[in-house]
């Protein structure tokens, strides 16, 4: 688990990385206090395709072994309005690790005590080519709860 921070972009040695790179990058200016890596539900497969709507919020990812699509933390809900667009390194390479960022804040809950909850999401990626760190797109999460969103990275 290497960052090289010399280069015109951030690169890591391995997926590990991006626990270091993504609280790092702070999408929105918020603390993320947790980062899940996305794995493939059907296979276990840690290499995707990405594509992403960063003004609606959407991101989806495809499964570079077995082709499995999965909508994104919330992004299903959003895919009417999303006009998705693949996601590609500066080196020109589309297949990623990846990795979500969640930003927390507190919430009054109705008996008086302070919960916490999701208040934004960072899509994290690790390019395997050249191994080139970039968050792809943040959005706000304005519900609750909002627990759910830690495994649906
Ligand atoms: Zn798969
Ligand atoms: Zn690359």
């Amino acid at each position: 688990m290497t960052i090289d921070t010399s280069g015109t972009f951030w690169t890591g040695s391995d997926a590990a990385d991006l626990d270091e790179y993504v609280p790092a990058f702070a999408a929105g200016g918020y603390a993320v206090e947790r980062v899940v890596h996305s794995r493939c539900a059907d296979c276990g497969g840690t290499r995707f395709a990405l594509r992403v709507d960063d003004e609606e919020g959407y991101a989806d990812r495809r499964c570079v072994a077995c082709g499995r699509v999965f909508h994104m933390l919330d992004s299903a809900e959003y895919i009417d309005d999303a006009s998705p667009e693949d996601c590609a390194c500066p080196c020109g390479g589309e297949e990623f690790e990846l990795a979500v960022g969640y930003a927390m804040t507190d919430v009054a809950n109705v008996d008086g005590s302070v919960g916490r909850e999701v208040k934004w999401v960072s899509v994290g990626a690790r390019c395997v080519r050249d191994g080139t760190l970039g968050v792809y797109a943040d959005w706000k999460i304005d519900y609750g709860p909002t627990d759910h969103l830690f495994s649906e990275a």
